[in-house]
């Protein structure tokens, strides 16, 4: 069965897309612990990041590299802080994350509600920055 992750990435479920090329796709995380908050994620289903390979992990970060320059261009922020999760969704990502301070990289503390016109508002911003 497909993740959600391959859901949104054939564009089955919508998301905020942020960029995409051949090999890797981002978009902004539904429940976000800052604004601007970005999932990168490989075309490839594959659950564990340790287990992508080599060469696709390094083209993986320099993708992200790409989205992280433009998502802090987008959103006033110290850096973009970078998390791998994958407690929730079996299928690699990296967060980027806007943050001013360490507490702000944090899983625990309530996430932001935003509307998808706000979503949709951010997302436009980062893409406009690419
Ligand atoms: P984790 O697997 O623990 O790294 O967490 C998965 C992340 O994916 C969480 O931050 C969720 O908010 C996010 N997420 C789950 N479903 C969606 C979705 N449909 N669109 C955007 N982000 C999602």
């Amino acid at each position: 069965m497909s993740t959600i992750f391959s859901k949104i990435i054939a564009g089955e479920i919508p998301c905020h897309k942020v960029a995409e090329n051949e090999s890797f796709f981002a978009f902004l995380d539904i429940n976000p612990v800052a604004e601007g908050h970005t999932l990168v994620v490989p075309k490839q289903e594959i659950d564990y990041i340790f287990d992508v390979d080599d060469e696709m992990l390094g083209r993986m970060i320099q993708f992200a590299k790409t989205v992280a320059r433009a998502i802090e261009k987008a959103v006033p922020c110290k850096r973009i802080g970078l998390a791998v999760i994958g407690l929730e969704v079996p299928h690699a990502h990296i967060h980027l994350i806007p943050i001013q301070q360490v507490s702000d990289l944090s899983f625990t503390k309530p996430k932001l509600t935003k509307t998808p016109e706000e979503l949709a508002r951010t997302a436009a911003s980062i893409r406009a920055m690419l």
